[in-house]
């Protein structure tokens, strides 16, 4: 039995039915959020196979989470009403652990690599640089992870970084040698890292055209979704994927198989796959992980014969969250034009809402849950968003006491766990015997007598005779150690070596069960007196019911495959809409999702933008993208809030109105502010701050000056200004906040005896200086404003 399908062109604009119906050799489909891009991508999969124009083999199409991939699945079996078995939907990690593992073979990996995870390269670099004594150089774990992470998603390796590195500098050089290291000893553990899944399979496809081919021969439409935010890499991947394949490679590649199966074109060679991308330039967000708009701009250039569709109604929101949403972006600068609307009219009001403090805040958001929810709306169509994971436990807390039914998306983190880390590296020392990371995590968990010492002798036996280390488990009873130790040690090789020989054709929890039992794992965290022990071992367990889950899930499914699942979880993965919880997200991980509600919070300088953007080129701008990003994701109620006071990192900072709230027309946000504050005038949107005079009063004179700064401080806000602003003196964070918003002296030095006029206290003499920089803080004998402490940078002074 097989449904009619329905018709899948049925509802749509006449736009986004030009691009189901597109059947041509590349398609940009470029529009704002909300207006259907992801959907029309989806039935345009569904309309390829519906007209049989591709079989669900010859189609690639590639998410950003392994979440809306399955989404995407669903929707197409749904709209063609029959599963499409070998169609290829997942993000470009998936996809590309899926051909590697079928072709690392190739270039000298097995098909049971270890997938490392930033944690573990970090592990790894830090045992570089120690081993190099590079933190002499001030190479720290993040900067050599970060710049090793960026060269990859570049495309670049250890030759060609050394071939334009400035040899003569020695950080430079000391830096070529670390990343050659690593490079190395990924390839000895046979692992990749995150970066690399993309830019060895580029790499292999460039190497072998006759690999390359047979991909390029299957994938007749690739198709991808939020295309603004692929990397360098990422595009070379689609590059390769798309490239025709050349006569006599056809040829060959055919020959072997005995017959022709692929459409050749007149020169006897395979026609480039379709490609279509959609995107969205305005929500591109992670530049940080090396996410080139210049991929969007360019493709009609790369790819020549493109057809470009643009889609500017808005299915999503209401008007007035529209209006907000362009008045935002279009202070960016270096965007093409497009205003989105909509036909479902107006809607409500944005509500804008400024607590005392992060609690206040919570305990806004929380109500007004609590009032949609009494309205009829869905604790699951509601969902929280912030710029930083931070800001969650304050809301938490709240949450907890009103007792909304919350989750936090990537938040639970239940995998990095240690003792789950530690049992999933049991695994993946069964999986792959080469690697030592894995094998040395567990060498001593739970404790069977192996400390450095030991785990030194068996590294340096491994080393001499240039094995694996695993091997050197083995043959333990060569180096001559105490009778107790060698038979741990022989006890945990023959656990592993047993359960290695199993692991095509075992199932996973029948794997991990043996592993368990065999070490005493649970039963060492049970008997333990720690109190924090018996709720690792619940964790275990649940580990254990995750893999039976699996089971069921992929009856076919190996160790390697739950592996693979599971280093590729990403945070949207957690996502689960039956759930019936508030969803609590940072905005990157809100991309492309939708709710009835969206709370947007700590809408502040500093958060957002973030303080880490105002020296980054281009950060504020996406930043604001950001922001863009959050409000588009409403459907009919968006709330925006901010603390003038918040606790971070054990200080309490006074927090200023972010930017982007003023460029939000007023009558479109209804403000509401903390019952407390009756005395403050109420209703009008708070203003960044102005008239700012730099200083930084241990009497609280500056900054908790009758309100002049904020618009809304009056009353009991003054105290608690005070009190934040004393305890903001000196810090990082407060300075960062403030230059990013006022006056900027660059870097005006000022010496004792020194003579400056300020706008506001006149001229004076610089009794004091601190020198930090651009947290420089001046002391200032006034001629007839008394003595002033000032923050040099941002002060309106000049010198005389
Ligand atoms: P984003 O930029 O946020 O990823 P998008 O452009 O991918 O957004 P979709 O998520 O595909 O947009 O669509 C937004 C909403 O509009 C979805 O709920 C979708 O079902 C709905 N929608 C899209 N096209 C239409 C249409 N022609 N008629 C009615 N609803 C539509
Ligand atoms: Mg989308």
């Amino acid at each position: 039995f097989i449904p009619t399908a329905p018709d899948l062109l049925d509802g749509l604009n006449p736009q986004q039915r030009q691009a189901v119906d597109y059947r041509g050799p590349s398609l940009l489909i470029l529009a704002g959020a909300g207006s259907g891009k992801t959907s029309v991508l989806t039935r345009r999969i569904a309309s390829l196979l519906q007209n049989q124009d591709a079989w669900p083999s010859q189609i690639l199409a590639i998410t950003f989470t392994n979440k809306a991939a399955a989404e995407m699945r669903d929707r197409v079996e749904g709209l063609i009403g029959q599963a499409a078995e070998g169609m290829w939907i997942s993000t470009f990690h998936s996809a590309c652990v899926r051909i590697l593992r079928r072709e690392a073979e190739n270039f000298g990996f097995t098909k049971n690599f270890t997938i490392y995870d930033s944690a573990d390269s970090r592990a790894l670099i830090k045992r570089i640089i120690k081993e190099l004594d590079a933190d002499a150089f001030g190479f720290t774990v993040s900067s050599v992870a970060s710049k090793i992470s960026r060269l990859k998603n570049e495309l670049n390796d250890v030759e060609s970084y050394a071939r334009n590195a400035n040899f003569n500098d020695p950080a430079e050089r000391v830096f070529a040698e670390i990343f050659r290291t690593y490079t190395r000893e990924l390839q000895r553990a046979n692992a990749f890292d995150f970066d690399d899944l993309i830019g060895q399979t580029v790499y292999l496809f460039r190497a072998f055209p006759q690999v390359a081919a047979v991909y390029q021969r299957r994938f007749r439409h690739i198709l991808v979704d939020e295309y603004q935010d692929t990397n360098h890499a990422q595009y070379s991947l689609i590059r390769e994927l798309t490239r025709p394949v050349e006569a006599h490679v056809a040829a060959e590649l055919e020959a072997g198989e005995g017959y022709r199966s692929s459409q050749r074109d007149a020169t006897g060679g395979i026609p480039g796959a379709s490609l279509t991308v959609v995107g969205d330039s305005d929500q591109s967000i992670y530049a940080f992980r090396g996410a080139d708009i210049r991929n969007i701009v360019e493709f009609e250039r790369d790819f020549p014969n493109s057809t470009v569709i643009l889609l500017e109604q808005n299915y999503r929101s209401t008007q007035n969250i529209l209006s907000a949403a362009n008045a935002v972006i279009a202070n960016n600068f270096d965007r093409k034009e497009k205003n989105l609307f909509t036909t479902v009219g107006d809607g409500e009001k944005i509500v804008g809402f400024t607590g005392y403090s992060q609690h206040d805040e919570a305990q806004f958001i929380a109500d007004e849950i609590g009032v949609l929810h009494e309205g009829g709306m869905d604790y699951k169509d509601m969902a929280v968003f912030y710029r930083t994971n931070a800001q969650t436990r304050a809301l938490e807390e709240i949450f907890i006491r009103s007792a909304i039914p919350y989750r936090v998306l990537g938040g639970t983190k239940f995998y990095e766990r240690a003792e789950i880390k530690d049992v999933m590296a049991y695994l993946t020392a069964v999986a792959n015997p080469a690697d030592p990371l894995a094998l040395r995590r567990i060498m001593n968990v739970p404790k069977r007598g192996i400390g450095p010492a030991t785990e030194a002798a068996l590294q340096n036996h491994a080393d001499k005779n240039e094995q694996m280390l695993r091997d050197s488990l083995r043959q333990v009873d060569e180096l001559g150690l105490g009778p107790k130790v060698t038979a741990a040690i022989q006890g945990l090789a023959a656990t592993l070596d047993q359960a290695t020989l199993v692991v095509e054709t075992a199932k996973v929890a029948d794997i991990l069960e043996g592993l368990l039992k065999q070490t005493g794992f649970v039963d060492a965290l049970r008997a333990s007196r720690d109190p924090q022990d018996e709720a690792r071992a619940e964790n275990v367990e649940e580990l254990l019911a995750q893999t039976k889950e699996f089971g069921t899930r992929n009856p076919e499914g190996t160790l390697l495959d739950f592996l693979t699942e599971v280093s590729l979880v990403a945070a949207a993965d957690d996502l689960d809409d039956s759930s019936g919880t508030v969803s609590l997200m940072t905005l990157h991980t809100a991309k492309g999702l939708e709710y009835d509600a969206v709370f947007l919070a700590g809408v502040e300088e500093g958060l957002l933008p973030h303080q880490m953007s105002a020296g980054e080129p281009g950060g504020p701008a996406e930043e604001r993208r950001l922001f863009y990003v959050g409000i588009t994701r409403a459907r009919q109620r968006l709330y925006l809030s901010l603390a003038m006071t918040r606790a971070q990192f054990g200080d309490v900072n006074v927090a200023m109105p972010s930017r982007y709230l003023q460029e939000i027309p007023t009558e479109l946000i209804d403000w509401r502010q903390s019952p407390g504050m009756a005395n403050s005038r109420g209703g009008t949107q708070p203003r960044a701050i102005n008239a700012r005079r730099g200083e930084l009063g241990s009497s609280g004179s500056g900054l908790s000056s009758g309100g002049s700064g904020y618009g809304f401080s009056t009353g009991p806000s003054a105290t608690a200004l005070a009190r934040a602003a004393k305890n903001a003196e000196n810090k990082t964070q407060w300075a960062n906040r403030v230059t990013s918003t006022v006056r900027d002296n660059g870097d005006l030095k000022l010496a004792v005896g020194d003579r400056i006029r300020h706008d506001d206290f006149g001229e004076g003499r610089v009794s004091s200086v601190t020198d930090n920089g651009a947290k420089s803080i001046a002391e200032v004998q006034f001629d007839t404003a008394g003595r002033k402490r000032l923050l040099v940078k941002i002060s309106p002074i000049e010198k005389l």
